[in-house]
């Protein structure tokens, strides 16, 4: 296998490695294309601790090899590559409830990602991708997965506001799911630009920069404020914001990455008596993901999406850290690997 390893923070070394041995079934895929996310940059400089391991979040490619007994997977289909491993070694692992696994291993931090050729992995974790679901849209499966989580996690039903604070395209997103499932999602940007994209993937309630947020969320929820406030860790905007516009008693979800820290005043929350949930990515919802694609309930036409090539993966990072340290920001890059 041929790709982009992180050898220290700031410097990509293109290098060859031999496959790692992998328990159970396992197929091997010609990588078409990965995408890169604000963790591989923060991976990249340093903020999140990675192993000297190829970087790449998601990857899709086409089955080169597999098993020849397999019923639904055969060569050259088009296929997604879940993520995640489990680790084999803690307590639920060694009982076979791996599924509950207390240390899961992701793809581009703990073990080789998807910026290079081929990537081989548990059968089980392949998912073969209906014609109606583009690359683009497969390489945000790991998004959707997450936004499902969000919606279980904090028990979402119809009819629910939803205070979104953050535009990003995973905000987006979120805010698009959340219209399907028939929610009010309130997204919430400091952002202009995600501000426009918002309101062009058609969600109705948008609030930015020179808005009164408190005063105009209280105005659409008539005095209630939200039952529900989902804060995206990227999005630049001070946390006590999201305390202030949950009901009393309502739940505050953080989630996404930030190599950021800050000091955060929990008083408003505590005198709400909110409850706060952490909420990371559920590989559980792959299959649901796909289908949720399949059935287009989201419009990725307004979503921010750059695209590289596989030789330019070296330069693309350093761009996109120092996209990071200017605006607070980037935009998710799809790598064209052929
Ligand atoms: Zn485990």
């Amino acid at each position: 296998m041929k790709g982009y390893k992180l050898i220290k923070p700031f410097t990509l070394e293109e290098s060859e490695t031999e496959d790692q041995p992998l328990n159970g079934i396992t197929s091997k895929v010609r990588l078409t294309k990965s995408l890169i996310t604000l963790s591989d940059v923060l991976r990249y400089n340093g903020e999140i601790d990675a192993n000297e391991v190829v970087l790449g979040s998601v990857g899709l490619g086409v089955l080169s090899e597999t098993d020849e007994n397999l019923l639904d997977l055969e060569k050259g289909n088009r296929t997604y590559i879940e993520p995640s491993r489990e680790c084999n070694e803690c307590y639920n692992c060694k009982k076979g409830e791996a599924e509950k696994c207390s240390n899961v291993q992701i793809a581009g931090e703990d073990y080789d990602g998807f910026l290079c050729d081929f990537a081989v992995a548990r059968t089980e974790k392949l998912y073969a991708l209906p014609d109606s679901v583009s690359d683009t849209e497969a390489l945000f499966i790991n998004h959707i997965s997450l936004a499902v989580s969000l919606f279980d996690k904090l028990n979402i039903q119809k009819g629910d506001y939803v205070s979104v604070i953050g535009a990003n395209n995973f905000g987006n997103i979120f805010a698009q799911l959340l219209i399907y499932y028939q929610a009010v999602p309130i997204v919430l940007t400091s952002d202009e630009e995600s501000m426009a994209s918002a309101k062009k993937s058609g969600i109705y309630y948008v609030l930015g920069p020179n808005d009164n947020w408190q005063k105009e969320v209280s105005t659409i929820t008539s005095g209630r404020m939200t039952d529900k406030v989902v804060y995206i860790a990227d999005c630049n905007i001070p946390v006590v914001k999201a305390f202030s516009l949950a009901s009393f008693g309502g739940a505050v979800a953080f989630t996404g990455f930030s190599g950021k820290t800050g000091a955060v005043s929990f008083m408003q929350a505590v005198k709400k008596q909110l409850d706060i949930h952490c909420i990371n990515n559920d590989f559980r919802y792959t299959a649901a993901s796909i289908n949720l694609l399949a059935n287009k309930a989201i419009n990725f036409s307004f979503l921010k999406i750059n695209n590289c090539t596989y030789k330019s993966i070296p330069e693309t990072l350093k761009k996109l850290n120092e996209e990071l340290e200017t605006t607070g920001k980037i935009n998710e890059t799809i790598v064209n690997l052929i």
